[in-house]
């Protein structure tokens, strides 16, 4: 299934470029918004397998929001990948990664366009997002993906003159400005991916490949993570967790390389889909 936020209303993406939406063909039963839909996941994942298909209707990519628009909680996780930690001048963690909040106001749909903060150095990294199907507390590893509702692909955002400065990193901050976390562009259920835990998820900023990963390579992969965070925080129903992100980032670069107005990023996840985000400076406002 491939679950989609069409101007603010949960839809179900039947065909390339065409939705039912999910409150008219369900007589009032889910929605209309997103967020609702996660709070009685199981029922509505059973309604949707034989869920009525001829009333849909196209979209275009300019219509979608986020996934899942109101979570409570979007978790992030650093140094995820051997790589990106080495490039990043960190040690690969042996355990739990660094985990950090994304603020709510910074989340967006799939096509945006995101202002670069004024004398900041404003980086990509293309992450797969886990979003929660389930409340979640003490789970454990086998039982992990079960808790999920699906995937989505996420842009990671990051401004790393606040995020690396202090005396103690401040991840939280440097990538929470607004639109520094679009996702979509729908929700993916598990059964639909080729391989859940093996997906390649590439960067493409102003036609170069920056980064060009696989989710097999993730030092905790998705169903340990789960099981890891939900020892200390209870996760909910749409809440999201970007997984961290593959090597390639501008800051690991020689010379380094951040994102420039003008400039265009697409990220794409196999099996999912993809992101584009066009940059405009400050002072174009
Ligand atoms: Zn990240």
């Amino acid at each position: 299934m491939k679950l989609a936020n069409i101007d603010g209303r949960a839809a179900l993406v039947v065909a390339a470029g065409t939705a039912v939406d999910v409150h008219k063909a369900s007589d009032g039963r889910f929605g209309p918004d997103l967020g609702s839909v996660y709070d009685d996941w199981a029922a509505f994942r059973d309604w949707a397998q034989n869920a009525p298909t001829d009333a849909a209707v196209p979209f275009s990519p300019e219509d979608l929001g986020a996934p899942s628009p109101t979570p409570r909680q979007i978790l992030a996780i650093g140094l995820n990948y051997r790589e990106h930690a080495a490039e990043s001048g960190f040690e690969a963690p042996s355990a739990l990664p660094p985990v950090f909040p994304k603020f709510l106001s910074s989340l967006s749909g799939p096509v945006t366009e995101v202002v670069l903060p004024e004398g900041g150095n404003t980086d990509w990294e293309v992450e797969l997002v886990a979003v929660i199907g389930r409340e979640a507390s003490h789970v454990s590893e086998e039982e992990a993906w079960g808790y999920l509702a699906g995937v989505t692909a996420g842009q990671d955002i990051s401004e790393r003159v606040i995020q690396l400065s202090g005396p103690a990193p401040q991840f939280g901050l440097g990538k929470s400005y607004p639109g520094f976390a679009p996702t979509g562009p729908w929700l993916v259920t598990p059964d639909e991916l080729p391989d859940k835990d093996d997906l390649r998820l590439t960067a493409v900023l102003d036609g170069d490949t920056v980064q060009d990963g696989r989710t097999r390579n993730l030092i905790v992969p998705v169903a340990r993570l789960i099981a890891e965070l939900t020892k200390v925080v209870t996760l909910y129903p749409g809440d999201l967790l970007f997984t961290g992100t593959p090597e390639g980032v501008g800051l690991g670069r020689k010379p380094q390389r951040f994102i420039r107005a003008g400039e265009t990023l697409v990220s794409t996840i196999e099996g999912v889909g993809e992101l584009r985000q066009t940059f405009v400076a400050a002072s174009g406002r």
